[in-house]
Parts: C-alpha cells; structure tokens; sequence
C-alpha cells in the first residue's frame, strides 16, 4: 500500500485531497503543521509528501530543507502545494529540494494521475525480480 503524508493547514484542501488519493486506494496521513509533519514523516517514513507552503509555524520549503537533511527522510519525495496566485513559488519550490509541485486548486481530474508520477515505481523495480523467478 502506497502511504502519503499531507502536510496543510487548510482543512478544506486537506479534505479534499484526503478524498481523492482515498478514493483511489492510497493511505493517507495528515498534519496540520510543519513540525507535526516533519515528526510524522520521521515516525512512518511515508512514500511520498504534500507540503503546503503557508503554515503556522514555519514555510514549507523551511520543512522540506529539514526533512531534505535529514538522513531518515532525504530520500522521501515531496512534492508542493502552492497557491496559483503566487508567481515563482514553483520554481522557488524546485529550488529549495522539492520534487515537484502543485497550484492549488488543484485539479481534480489529474491530480493522482499526476502524483503517481513522483512516486518511487516499485511495479518497475519488482519486474526483473519476477521475471527471473518464473
Ligand atoms: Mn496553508
């Protein structure tokens, strides 16, 4: 099972994503703040972040440069949620260490399309594995 960490303090967005990436059969963990979030990822180690970048008690890029040092999570992708009015924030997000972004709102119809992308593809990896096997 593919485990995300959303990490919002928008309870209407975090509903919603939480909806969406449910509905398509991953488990989803949620934080309000940047440091339950960074204590959460180090707890699970999850297999991939959304990180919103306006929190309450730090940025987001602040979060992902703590979880991007850190040897527990470095390896983690996390992948931002930024809001379309803010011009250059996905080149600032790409910049600080984040894998990729979104611009809220996000789009419901692409959105775990699009995600899946910036998972790690264990399917990909297992294949030679199985092969080799049969
Ligand atoms: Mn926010």
């Amino acid at each position: 099972m593919i485990r995300i960490l959303i990490i919002e303090d928008n309870l209407l967005n975090l509903e919603l994503v939480t909806d969406l990436l449910e509905e398509n059969g991953f488990i989803v963990y949620q934080a309000r703040t940047a440091g339950e979030g960074v204590r959460v990822a180090q707890h699970i180690l999850p297999d991939l972040i959304l990180m919103d970048f306006g929190l309450p008690d730090m940025h987001g890029l602040e979060a992902t440069a703590i979880l991007k040092q850190s040897e527990i999570t470095a390896h983690v992708p996390v992948i931002a949620l930024t809001a379309h009015a803010m011009k250059g924030d996905e080149r600032v997000a790409l910049e600080a260490g984040c894998d990729g972004y979104f611009t809220k709102p996000i789009d419901t119809r692409t959105f775990v399309e699009t995600l899946t992308q910036f998972l790690p593809n264990p399917q990909t990896q297992d294949t030679p594995l199985k092969s080799n096997a049969n």
